[in-house]
């Protein structure tokens, strides 16, 4: 079995060159199916794994836009649609300078698994484009969405392809995009999620993807007897994910003590109190300054900027229980995890997708971390997005305690697959194994069942 994962890495690295991102992920879901294709040889004959790595459908279109100053800008729009074997693509839309196709398809294809697990019917997808929403003003953001939508609109739909947000796309870019695929269309229609809530979004959305992240972890502690109460956490990241992530924590009793964001982090001894977390919120959500203002008004707190050269990241450096990487990919490297080790880290949460390298994985699996990926742990996000795609088919808004209650359903169904598939398959306590497997068998079983499309 080991020749087969060889040469298929092999044929995808070929196939897909410069796209470091892509052969990563899809290295260590293709090791984790290796014990499932040797039970099931119908999944090898019917070539489901090499089908599941080619995307049904690649886009990559011109976005050109116009700055307040009149100068002329191009950026390059992208959306992979990546598997419909379960449902209408699904995935967010990222705005960063580094978005690129192998980055947008390693996204996608981790879509594929985590969006099976959420027991809903959603297949997989991811787009965005390298536009930098940065330091633009807020008629350049909504000038640059609606040319970004002006192509995109041919290509998604409420039953075909159902964007949502990711890194540099929040409820504002929501809007603009929507307002824009409205206004070309003539229909109102539950295109996108993460919408606002006067027009058709879910309660909970905003929350969904931190909150998951520590129900997951909640229920990784659980099955050892434990709870999240008196638990310190290390945390990154600043931005949607991470903020929700801090305010879950609060409540189940733990204390957070770190942030951060691309310049640098803070770590705050004392912890992450609510007040604090509300100038966190109102610094990045509405004022969109640095992180390191939080030193700045909060004197408990120490900031350390980002420095390249050191090798390792210290805001992974300090004595805790538990780690929310909630900032982005390949954010935790060997020494990182090392050193988590080191001072006392025994659960990871994943917020973001694949923020842990390969041989920091290794190194939390070796030494008995919990280890939850970004795929079982953050997939809270796109659940809450499959329960406003759902709202929007009925026309009838749920209350806050509805969704929390199934988003809570959920992460504990997810947390269930992950155990069950890992134990099923030899490896008890690989939530990797789990998740990918788990991810996998649904539509897997869907593509056999649909024939050679
Ligand atoms: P936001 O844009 O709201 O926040 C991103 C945060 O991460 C910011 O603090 C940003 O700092 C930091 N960051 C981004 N890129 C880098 C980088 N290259 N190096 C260092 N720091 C960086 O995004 P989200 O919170 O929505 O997303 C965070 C992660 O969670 C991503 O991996 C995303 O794919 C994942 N995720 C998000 C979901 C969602 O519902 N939003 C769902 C599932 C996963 P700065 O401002 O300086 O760039």
């Amino acid at each position: 079995m080991q020749d087969y994962v060889n040469e298929l890495m092999e044929i995808v690295e070929a196939k897909n060159p410069a796209e470091p991102e892509f052969h990563q992920a899809a290295r260590e879901v293709i090791e984790s199916l290796s014990l499932v294709l040797e039970r099931h040889p119908e999944y090898r004959t019917a070539k489901i794994l090499e089908r599941i790595l080619e995307p049904e459908r690649v886009l990559i279109f011109r976005v050109p836009w116009m700055d307040d100053q009149g100068e002329v800008h191009v950026n390059r729009g992208f959306r992979i649609e990546m598997n419909s074997a379960i449902g209408p693509y699904k995935g967010g839309l990222r705005f960063h300078p580094s978005v690129n196709l192998g980055i947008l398809k390693f996204l996608a294809f981790e879509q594929v698994f985590k969006n099976s697990l959420t027991t809903l019917p959603m297949g997989g997808g991811k787009g965005g484009s390298d536009f930098d929403p940065k330091g633009k003003s807020d008629n350049e953001v909504m000038r640059f969405c609606q040319a970004f939508m002006s192509e995109l609109f041919r290509h998604v739909g409420p039953n075909t392809d159902v964007p949502a947000g990711d890194i540099g796309v929040g409820g504002r870019e929501i809007g603009y995009l929507f307002g824009q695929y409205k206004k070309l269309r003539n229909e109102f229609t539950g295109v996108l999620t993460g919408k606002g809530l006067n027009w058709g979004g879910s309660l909970i959305r905003p929350e969904a993807t931190g909150y998951g992240a520590v129900y997951f972890a909640a229920e990784m502690l659980a099955s050892r007897g434990e709870s999240m109460e008196g638990k310190v956490c290390l945390v990154s990241g600043s931005g949607n994910v991470a903020q929700y992530t801090v305010e879950k924590i609060l409540e189940l009793g733990g204390k957070a003590v770190t942030l951060s964001d691309s310049s640098g982090y803070i770590y705050d001894e004392e912890g992450i109190s609510r007040e604090k977390l509300d100038f966190v919120m109102e610094l990045k959500n509405q004022r969109r300054g640095r992180i390191r203002e939080y030193a700045e008004a909060y004197p408990s707190a120490v900031y350390t900027p980002a420095d390249a050269n050191l090798g390792y990241n210290p805001l992974w450096d300090h004595k805790a229980q538990c780690a929310f990487p909630s900032a982005t990919e390949n954010e935790i490297n060997e020494q990182d995890a090392k050193n988590l080790v080191r001072q006392g880290v025994y659960l990871i949460s994943e917020g973001a997708n694949m923020p842990t390298m390969p041989e920091g994985v290794d190194v939390f699996l070796n030494n008995g971390v919990m280890y939850g990926p970004g795929k079982a742990a953050n997939a809270g996000g796109v659940a809450v997005s499959g329960l406003e795609m759902s709202q929007n088919s009925m026309r009838l808004p749920w209350s806050r305690e509805e969704v929390d209650n199934h988003l809570r359903r959920i992460m504990k169904s997810i947390h269930k697959t992950c155990v069950d598939m890992a134990e099923q398959y030899g490896t008890p306590g690989n939530y990797v194994n789990g998740a990918n497997i788990g991810g996998f068998l649904k539509v897997a079983d869907a593509m056999l069942q649909q024939g050679l499309v």
